[in-house]
């Protein structure tokens, strides 16, 4: 066995982005009682708590783009995005953009989506074996689109170059939306797929729509083909992995009926609405999952798959003990943890942070400890604790394996 003497250090910094609410709340205490009494922390520490984005104007957001890009690791808490309900509930003097949207478009990022498997918590869907890793294209569709709203009479025409390539007055009140993307994005967010695959060991699914998107989803199909053929398809081969192109439907239809075991890439849109939808089906609770970002020239953050959690904080701020489940954010931790060890070949740091899954499956499998969303669902059920027990059985865990 292991053991370390001391607490560890690190030699550079993680990228810290703070956020808000009730995963903020959590993550103070995850630094404080889970990382902090063995880890000599180092982190840049970025606030992307709404109210300091509004202070600044959301500078912070590119303060963190520009972080990132220096030391090429982070880690980020959840955020508000703000609606015209949180203007009024913070006072804000601007109704900021999604700091997420901002990041994943500057980073040209894409993102990928694992759940986190324990045996105690069967799929829904109960072919599932092996984990379904949602790629979602970090850019594109409605979250960069233009869009206006026309009101009857109104006329509008699309031009390219000298060419009019639309036109039509309307007759009531309607919504257009243009949507653009570009063939070097496509080709990044391909590369970064057939890459994570080909690092962890799974196939690929790429599905669109193309027989009606035609031009849009059309060049997505022929990149993906492309890249792969051109790039991938021999490492592929020599792995025994093969990648397939469905129609979206179909590949629906297909994920339910599969056993799970490869990367099912995805345009922004559909990647966004199939991760939830996926990651709920395999474990029934969106906090026993993580999503990573790489970008194509090597920047990496990690963060928890749920939002801030909005109504359990306002709970907590009523004084009542929180049962939210913190194993989203200390999952999000450990994987920058593990990413900076490899970059910087700090052994004690990559052993620690390899612990953190392995204590978290066993506190729940073994030991049977959940918060309330895992300890219902589980079989055999678990005992109930709170967000701070949970975060210090996990701490006597690492205690034990490793100091
Ligand atoms: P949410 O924070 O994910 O929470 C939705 C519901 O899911 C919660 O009410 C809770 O259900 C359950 N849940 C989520 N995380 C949980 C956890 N760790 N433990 C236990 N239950 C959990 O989504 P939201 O309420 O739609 O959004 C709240 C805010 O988060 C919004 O302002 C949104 O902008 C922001 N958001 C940020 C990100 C991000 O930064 N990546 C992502 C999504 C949303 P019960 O109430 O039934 O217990
Ligand atoms: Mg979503």
């Amino acid at each position: 066995m292991v053991s370390i003497m001391r607490k560890i250090t690190m030699s550079a910094p993680i990228v810290e982005m703070d956020g808000d609410e009730m995963a903020r709340v959590m993550w103070g205490w995850i630094k404080k009682e889970l990382l902090e009494p063995f880890i000599e922390l180092y982190t840049v520490y970025i606030d992307l708590g709404l109210k300091k984005r509004d202070e600044t104007n959301d500078e912070v957001t590119y303060q963190a783009v520009e972080a990132l890009r220096k030391y090429k690791i982070g880690v980020k808490c959840p955020t508000i995005t703000p609606n015209k309900d949180r203007m009024i509930e913070y006072g804000l003097r601007n109704l900021l953009p999604s700091p997420n949207a901002t990041l994943r478009s500057r980073l040209r990022g894409t993102i990928f989506r694992t759940p986190f498997i324990v045996s105690r918590i069967k799929p829904l869907v109960k072919n599932w074996r092996k984990p379904i890793v949602i790629a979602r294209h970090g850019v594109g569709d409605i979250y960069e689109a233009i869009e206006v709203e026309v009101h009857p009479g109104n006329k509008l025409s699309v031009f390219l170059g000298e060419e009019r390539i639309y036109n039509n007055v309307f007759e009531s009140r309607s919504a257009v939306i243009l949507y653009s993307i570009s063939e070097a994005s496509i080709v990044d967010f391909a590369r970064s797929v057939f890459s994570y695959a080909l690092e962890n060991g799974f196939g690929v699914w790429f599905s669109a729509k193309d027989t009606i998107s035609k031009k849009y989803d059309g060049l997505y199909k022929e990149i993906f083909e492309r890249v792969f053929n051109d790039e991938f398809k021999e490492k592929f081969k020599e792995k025994g992995l093969s990648y397939s192109y469905f129609l979206i439907d179909d590949a629906y239809a297909r994920v339910v009926r599969s056993i799970g075991g490869f990367v099912w890439a995805l345009k922004n849109y559909d990647g966004d609405v199939a991760s939830d939808f996926v990651l709920s089906s395999f474990s029934g609770s969106i906090a026993l999952s993580i999503s990573e970002l790489y970008s194509p020239d090597g920047v990496y953050y990690s963060e928890a798959s749920h939002g801030t959690v909005q109504k359990h904080y306002y709970r907590y701020l009523r004084g009542e003990t929180p049962y939210t489940n913190p194993v989203g954010l200390i999952l999000a931790w450990a994987k920058a943890l593990e990413k900076r060890a490899i970059l910087d070949a700090n052994n004690e740091l990559l052993l620690f942070s390899r612990a953190i899954p392995e204590a978290i499956a066993e506190v729940i499998d073994v030991d049977g400890y959940g918060t309330p969303d895992i300890a219902k669902i589980a079989d055999p059920p678990l005992t109930v604790v709170s967000t701070l027990d949970f975060i210090r059985l996990v701490r006597r865990k690492i205690e034990k394996k490793l100091f």
